[in-house]
């Protein structure tokens, strides 16, 4: 079967709902594809216990539709993953894209062709799509890792990974041995539930995360009134500020001008309203970050009751900020419970995973379930997941075999009119995921009116403003502790062989919305407009 639309949207998480929902507002024929069974995108497969979101749900959330803003009620400051679900079928109904949404099918390759100026999409399904517009909203997060250790096919027990969760949630870890591997921020959620009901947990970590209390709890009933008054004016503040979003907390005094007592009376006060991130306004300083690390470890220690536990739970190896830190009030105590037990990966590494369990160099560890909480192939993971090729034929692959390029983080050379919301090079998970697929999808629509307006049907970035671009992304990225030094998914360093580029932009919200704007303003200088 083969039909023709204007747009093609995959991906119905938070930027694809928004995007199929734009498409529909500027008059274009759409369709979208999903290979999951409902909308959610990241929410709908990460469904393990304990999962939720540690960015508030009051900025955690769309702000395009002041009905939107004024009809959700979030339970918890902090949502947990069904109820982000829920709330994302809620606004896929409210704006009446569900109809244009093929689910259970998977894009599996898209090419474009030259002489018609059209994107081809072949799906699972053996249907074929053509389009003039391809937006990919497939997620930086969505394609998980395979864990890279001897015997996983071997296990005879049952296995399960945080990132693709049975949607019945028939799990059945009571009274069983378990053993989790992975301690991001999957692996901290899901440890306390685990801990909760099995008879053993067996924690295997290869490496210490910073831990701090989440902003969870009731909503502030001032905050969301608020909210609500004026949607567009938090909407505008949002990107207007670094981060996206408008925290809570923040502190006003600088590391550089306190004595040693000042500077640990802001600590406390940071540690003690939930921002201890921002505790100082230059926290960005390397020294001010070596402050705010060291704090943040000893709070951790005296969480937990075992000296050798609590040394090891403790991150030595990275900077705070160097990866993604995980947030949680029950993580650390989970290990004062005699039934758990943290393995360490580097005195005792994994020699194999056997039919009976996990055997370490120090000991075979007899188990019922594992579960891999190993993380992701991210941001170029589920691009190449997808068979696509530009101009000439050239592949995504062959394009991207040294890491990403691309301009804006959202459009490769090479490869005209395809999209890629929350890509390499975006402020993507350093930033409010929620503001940034609003805003790139808002930047996508108004470059495809564009187009339109100025009877030019395609559009793609220029080879020297991708080298440009990457350049911004380094430079920023150099002022950020441990960015570059740091071992972490950041940089494609959890993947062996994956080329090592730091692929977030971390030059803030404001300075990026404001370059994207300035391109349009301009008739896009660091684009190739073609037709
Ligand atoms: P992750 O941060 O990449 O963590 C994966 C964990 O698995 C790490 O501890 C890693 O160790 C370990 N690991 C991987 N391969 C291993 C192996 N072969 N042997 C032993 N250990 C291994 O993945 P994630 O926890 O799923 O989180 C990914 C991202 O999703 C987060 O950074 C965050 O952006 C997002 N997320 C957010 C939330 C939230 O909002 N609360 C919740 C979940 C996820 P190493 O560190 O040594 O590589």
């Amino acid at each position: 079967m083969t039909s023709q639309v204007d747009v093609v949207v995959v991906g119905a998480g938070f930027a694809g709902i928004y995007a199929l929902w734009q498409a529909r507002q500027r008059g274009l024929s759409v369709r979208g594809f999903e290979r999951g069974s409902d909308v959610g995108g990241t929410w709908y497969w990460n469904a393990y216990p304990g999962a939720r979101c540690d960015v508030e749900s009051y900025n955690y959330a769309y702000f395009f539709d002041n009905d939107i803003v004024r009809q959700w009620n979030w339970s918890d400051a902090c949502a947990g993953q069904a109820e982000i679900q829920r709330y994302l079928r809620f606004v896929a109904e409210r704006c009446e894209v569900v109809k244009d949404i093929t689910f259970n099918t998977r894009v599996q390759a898209a090419s474009f062709d030259e002489a018609k100026g059209m994107w081809v999409v072949e799906t699972s399904n053996g249907e074929t799509v053509s389009c003039r517009y391809l937006v990919l909203a497939i997620g930086a997060l969505s394609d998980p890792k395979t864990p890279d250790i001897e015997g996983v096919a071997d296990f005879a027990g049952e296995a399960y990974f945080t990132s693709s969760w049975p949607r019945d949630r028939k799990v059945g870890l009571r009274g069983k041995r378990v053993g989790v591997i992975g301690t991001g921020s999957s692996g901290v959620q899901v440890i306390p539930e685990v801990a909760k009901v099995a008879s053993e947990v067996h924690v295997f970590q290869r490496t210490a995360n910073y831990v701090t209390p989440t902003r969870g709890g009731p909503m502030d009933p001032r905050l969301v009134a608020g909210l609500r008054e004026d949607p567009q004016a938090v909407r505008q503040a949002f990107r207007e500020s670094y981060g996206g979003h408008v925290p809570l907390g923040m502190g006003t005094e600088r590391y550089t001008e306190l004595d040693e007592a000042g500077r640990q009376r802001v600590l406390q006060e940071a540690w003690e309203g939930n921002y201890i991130a921002l505790a100082f306004r230059d926290a960005y300083l390397p020294e001010a970050n070596a402050a705010i690390s060291e704090f943040i470890r000893q709070r951790m220690r005296e969480q937990v009751n075992d000296p050798w536990t609590a040394d090891h739970l403790v991150p030595w190896d990275h900077p705070y900020g160097g990866k993604r830190p995980c947030q949680s009030d029950v993580y650390l105590q989970t290990f004062n419970q005699p039934h758990v037990r943290l393995i360490a990966l580097p005195e005792t590494p994994i020699e194999r995973v056997t039919p009976e369990g996990i055997k370490t160099s120090a000991a075979m560890i007899p188990l019922d379930v594992i579960i891999y909480a190993t993380g992701f192939d991210a941001i170029s993971g589920p691009v190449f997941a997808i068979d696509i090729k530009g101009i000439k034929g050239r592949s995504m692959r062959e394009t991207w075999a040294d890491g990403p390029l691309n301009y804006l983080g959202t459009m490769v050379h090479g490869f005209p009119n395809l999209f890629l919301p929350s890509s390499a090079m975006s402020p993507s998970v350093l930033s409010n995921m929620a503001t940034l697929a609003e805003q790139q999808v808002d930047f996508i629509f108004d470059t495809i009116e564009w187009l339109d307006e100025h009877g030019r049907p395609q559009l793609h970035p220029r080879a020297d403003a991708q080298v440009f671009w990457r350049e911004e992304t380094l430079r920023y990225a150099q002022r950020r502790p441990g960015a570059l030094t740091t071992k972490s998914w950041y940089s494609g360093a959890n993947i062996p062989g994956k080329p090592r580029m730091f692929m977030v932009y971390c030059g803030g919200f404001k300075r990026y919305n404001e370059t994207c704007y300035r391109e349009l303003a301009e008739g896009f200088p660091g684009y190739e407009l073609m037709g």
